[in-house]
């Protein structure tokens, strides 16, 4: 199959939506599309559709029972896939729609089991993208999108991305450029009597307590306990993880660039390709191998933004092993651990 890649800009002009149009025909037949969102590419199908759910799970090589989460435009549209809103999630609804939020609730009928990984919930947002918000009214309305990346690898926040892992196996990829948070959505279930978070993203629990009050987090996602799992499937698998073998180091700045400095000295006395993810701050204290600054400490966003896309340029670079530093920031901090901990496999040396 060939795949069209279509640039379009945010300002949907006429030309931008013939594109977006077809990108929708493609939706409506069954088909499938990666499209940007403010979080991370997508890779979407028509919700409603068995078959075309089926397509992205063959398509990313995605396990069958990791549920895809229904993208929408409009709150008209929440009401038919669901059964059940309960009051709270219309407040976060109010407040983060469009935005970088996922909420669960008990799925209608409408929905199938191949879009749900055959759960009776199902997982929706409206997402904060003009690209995106177009794409769904232009496809159908409802359209399930994890992001548009091989399973397992880091999430493609660019559209070059997309295609490294997708070319010649979906038609189209619509270009809207490079996204702007870098990290999938923040993802709450509301089938527990306190809300719990099953995935944290860039909406923090302090965020959501402000609005609904009382939040947890899902005790599978910070204990210790391999018999613990997390209630998300999709966050059991191994995910984000770049070609490289992926070290995190975490302690005090000086300690740390001094802990990363031997270790790069050591592996590459025994012949290894390496590479370090620094910061603005730290960078030019590093003394070997390839270092990449992911940000300035003091721009959260900006780690977040550029985290997946740095493994994916250590990819392209063939190192064998990758030392970073820990980004424990302070409000989306532990989005950025959840995701840089899964990449690293657990591989965390304190100093
Ligand atoms: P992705 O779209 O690839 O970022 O992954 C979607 C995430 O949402 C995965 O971790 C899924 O397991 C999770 N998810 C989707 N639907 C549900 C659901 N109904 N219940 C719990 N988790 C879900
Ligand atoms: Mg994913």
């Amino acid at each position: 199959m060939k795949t069209e890649v279509e640039k379009i800009t945010n300002l949907l002009t006429e030309e931008d939506r013939k594109k977006i149009e077809e990108a929708g025909r493609i939706l409506k037949d069954g088909g499938l599309v990666a499209f940007p969102t403010e979080t991370v590419y997508g890779l979407g199908a028509d919700a409603l559709n068995p078959e075309a759910s089926k397509k992205i799970y063959a398509a990313k090589g995605r396990p069958s029972d990791n549920p895809l989460i229904v993208h929408i435009s409009n709150m008209g549209a929440l009401e038919k896939i669901t059964s059940d809103i309960p009051e709270k999630a219309r407040k976060l609804a109010k407040h983060f729609w469009p935005g970088p939020l996922t909420m669960i609730f008990p799925k209608s009928e409408q929905v199938p089991l191949e879009t749900t990984g055959g759960l009776n919930t199902v997982a929706v947002r409206m997402p904060n993208h003009p690209i995106a918000l177009a794409l769904i009214d232009a496809g159908g309305g409802y359209i399930a999108a994890p992001s548009a990346n091989t399973s397992g690898k880091p999430s493609p926040t660019k559209a070059e991305h997309v295609a490294l892992d997708m070319d010649g196996r979906i038609p189209m990829i619509l270009d809207g450029g490079a996204v702007g948070i870098g990290i999938e959505s923040t993802i709450v279930d509301f089938s527990t009597t306190i809300p719990m978070i099953l995935r944290p993203g860039y909406i923090t629990p302090e965020m959501i307590r402000e609005i609904i009050g009382e939040v947890r987090m899902d005790p599978g996602l910070v204990l210790d306990d391999p018999t613990v799992h997390p209630k998300a499937p999709g966050m059991k698998y191994k995910h984000y993880a770049p070609k490289a073998d992926l070290i995190l180091v975490d302690g005090v700045q000086e300690k740390v660039v001094e802990k990363i400095n031997d270790l790069v000295c050591e592996a590459e006395k025994s012949g290894k390709k390496t590479g370090v993810i620094g910061t603005d701050e730290t960078c030019g204290l590093y003394q070997a191998g390839v270092v990449k600054s992911i940000g300035s400490r003091e721009d959260e966003d900006a780690i977040a933004r550029h985290l997946y896309g740095i493994l994916r340029e250590f990819d392209d670079l063939n190192v064998d092993m990758i030392y970073s530093e820990s980004f424990s920031t302070p409000r989306i901090g532990q989005a950025i651990m959840n995701r840089m901990l899964k990449a690293a496999g657990h591989q965390v040396i304190e100093v």
